[in-house]
């Protein structure tokens, strides 16, 4: 069945990977983000591959960003399926490197944005009786290692937003939860603190590709109204994290 799909962060990586999977097993996809020209482009070659995909630029720290996103969305292609909220960032650093700003942009984007994707869909789906939020952790959000501290605490707090999420709704909106291991994207880009960006180099070797998460995701959206995949954790085989 085909159903209309709304991805948040989806003009690079794992978002990207996803509207290209989905969009490729005949769902119809709203491709969200800042960017406008890499939107622009990947809904072209969706459509060129005969894909059927929508963009919209979005910004997850606004709630009204989110809710005119979703607006949009139901206007092109009818009542939202599921929305992947997946929008992050990780500008990792040691605490005592007093980066607050990136502190708050942290939790902006990975916390509030995941609360704005809800707070947009929430009403509609429950009204429907039926939809489902994919909301993208981490391995970050299972273990705390040094850099780390603030972007963890952004994606155990996804843990617990969907747990008490899929406990509230009940029956009729199912919840799942995807933690990616170390996954080729742009996300170490947003390091800017030359130590933990240095770290990371070595840890980022052994990356997965992003359409490794985005099948995961396929498989949790494939599933049949009565079952709820509520988590799957994705890492590379040569990953000890
Ligand atoms: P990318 O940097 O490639 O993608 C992040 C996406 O988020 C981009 O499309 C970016 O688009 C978007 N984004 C950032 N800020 C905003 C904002 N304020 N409003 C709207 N969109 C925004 O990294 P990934 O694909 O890796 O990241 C996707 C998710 O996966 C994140 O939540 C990340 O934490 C998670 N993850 C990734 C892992 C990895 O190793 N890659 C491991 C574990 C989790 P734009 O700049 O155009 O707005």
């Amino acid at each position: 069945m085909s159903k209309v799909i709304l991805i948040t962060g989806a003009s690079s990586g794992i978002g990207e990977a996803t509207a290209r999977l989905l969009a490729a097993e005949g769902h119809r996809i709203v491709l969200c983000a800042r960017r406008t020209e890499r939107l622009v482009a990947i809904v072209a070659e969706i459509r060129a591959a005969g894909g059927k995909a929508e963009c919209c630029v979005v910004d997850v720290t606004r709630l009204d960003s989110v809710t005119e996103a979703v607006a949009f969305a139901e206007e092109v292609f009818g009542p939202l399926d599921v929305i992947v909220n997946n929008a992050g960032v990780m500008p990792l650093s040691k605490l005592d490197a007093l980066m607050v700003d990136e502190w708050n942009q942290m939790i902006d984007v990975n916390i509030r944005g995941v609360l704005h994707g809800i707070a947009a869909v929430l009403p509609g789906m429950q009204a429907r009786g039926s939809g489902q939020v994919i909301n993208i952790s981490s391995i970050g959000g299972h273990a705390v290692s040094p850099t780390a501290a603030v972007y963890c605490a952004t994606k155990f707090a996804v843990g617990a937003i969907s747990e008490g999420l899929r406990q509230e709704v009940g029956a009729a909106i199912r919840v799942t939860v995807i933690s990616p291991g170390v996954t080729t994207s742009d996300l170490a880009e947003s390091i800017s603190d030359p130590v933990a960006r240095e770290a990371m180099r070595g840890f980022r070797k052994d990356a997965i590709p992003a359409a490794a998460i985005a099948r995961a995701i396929s498989f949790a959206v494939a599933q049949p109204a009565d079952v709820d995949v509520s988590e799957i954790i994705v890492r590379p085989t040569a990953s000890p994290y």
